[in-house]
């Protein structure tokens, strides 16, 4: 089994938790890691597959744009059309690990707060990296767009660091860490911190 295929087999349970959770609905959402850096290599699950039924051999090797290169194990798959993005990402951040799921809460969130959603003062904050107390931490909130260049170009203008997340307004969320475990703890805090703070505002609270 060659290294890509055990990535695969890896994306693939990991896509398979996240379409139990509800939030790769359809064909939506896609997960990379980091293959190499010199030049940046993302193994990309491929586009438009139920992602509760990937298999190993489901993934691509792409280049940081998110383009197939042409000597991997299964030329023949598309990646994922937001895989432009997930370079970007990993370039900017030194992720080891990208995932985007459709969850309703971060889209929501957004909505009520298109410049960027504050999040202060709770313990699951610890989950995503950051302080539970006297830290203020903002998601920060981008247009969507088809376009990967222009979502990369917004991205990149507004990360931080210590922010391993970005939501795009009408669409979903991206959010990375070392590692698939990692970015996946993340995102299941962020996940609650962000469907906490909507039912708080729907509650007067
Ligand atoms: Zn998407």
């Amino acid at each position: 089994m060659t290294a890509i295929d055990l990535a695969g087999r890896v994306l693939a349970a990991e896509a398979a938790r996240y379409t139990a959770m509800g939030w790769m609905r359809g064909t939506s959402g896609n997960l990379s890691v980091v293959a190499g850096r010199d030049p940046l290599r993302l193994i990309v699950t491929v586009s438009g597959r139920d992602k509760g039924e990937l298999s190993e051999q489901d993934v691509v090797l792409v280049d940081e744009e998110g383009v197939a290169v042409p000597d991997q194990p299964h030329p023949e798959q598309v990646p994922s059309a937001e895989a432009g993005l997930h370079g970007r990402i990993a370039a900017a951040s030194g992720a080891g690990a990208v995932v985007h799921v459709h969850a309703l809460a971060p889209v929501l969130a957004a909505e009520r707060s298109p410049t960027g959603v504050v999040l202060r003062d709770l313990e699951m904050l610890k989950g995503f990296g950051r302080a539970a107390h006297d830290d203020v931490v903002t998601i920060p909130v981008i247009p969507n767009s088809q376009d990967m260049k222009v979502l990369g170009d917004t991205f990149a203008a507004g990360f931080r660091p210590d922010t391993p997340a970005l939501i795009v307004a009408r669409h979903g969320i991206y959010v990375w860490g070392d590692d698939l475990h990692q970015a996946r703890h993340r995102l299941e805090c962020l996940e609650w911190l962000l469907r906490f703070t909507i039912e708080a505002q729907e509650r007067g609270a």
